[in-house]
């Protein structure tokens, strides 16, 4: 293996030198051509191929999504409220955290298959502020604020997740 990066003439524009090349089909790409991706640099035509279809959702795909998040929020906010609610205090919110990012991941894997980007994140942070204010049906605002913590680190950890594939 040789990593050498020659310096070339930019298909695209002819007169422009580059080294740089496209992540995923080689291309030659000099600063003019070059779109970054969020799986790097990139040609105009492999940026195309990024947008869609990973990064993108459909019109079913955004209803899916949110019903998911609708409905996993609720179901997650009623077991966090009467089952964990005793346990959820201190560290442990983190492991509850964290729980919630992994199954808001696994439901909007199965409701947009398998989407990524900022709106399926967006989504699943959407869904554990759901279950949070769920489980404020069965306690005192003053009880449910130490689950903020666990709010915290499930968005993080569902921004990690879910931000690119
Ligand atoms: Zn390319
Ligand atoms: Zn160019």
């Amino acid at each position: 293996m040789t990593a050498v990066s020659a310096i070339v003439e930019c298909p695209q524009h002819p007169g422009t030198e580059t080294a740089l090349r496209c992540s995923r089909c080689e291309t030659p790409i000099c600063p003019r051509c070059l779109v970054q991706t969020p799986v790097g640099a990139r040609c105009r035509s492999c940026a195309r191929i990024v947008r869609s279809p990973i990064y993108t959702l459909t019109l079913s795909g955004y209803v899916r999504a949110g019903l998911a998040c609708a409905v996993g929020g609720v179901v997650m906010g009623l077991i966090w409220g009467a089952i964990l609610l005793p346990i959820s205090f201190g560290f442990v919110g983190i492991f509850i955290g964290a729980g919630l990012a992994y199954a808001f991941t696994r439901v909007l894997d199965l409701a947009t298959g398998r989407k990524r980007g900022p709106v399926v994140v967006t989504f699943a942070i959407a869904g554990i502020c759901l279950a949070w204010a769920t489980q404020l049906l069965f306690v005192p605002f003053d009880v449910a604020r130490f689950g903020l913590l666990a709010v915290a680190v499930g968005a993080y950890l569902a921004y990690q997740n879910l931000r690119a594939v």
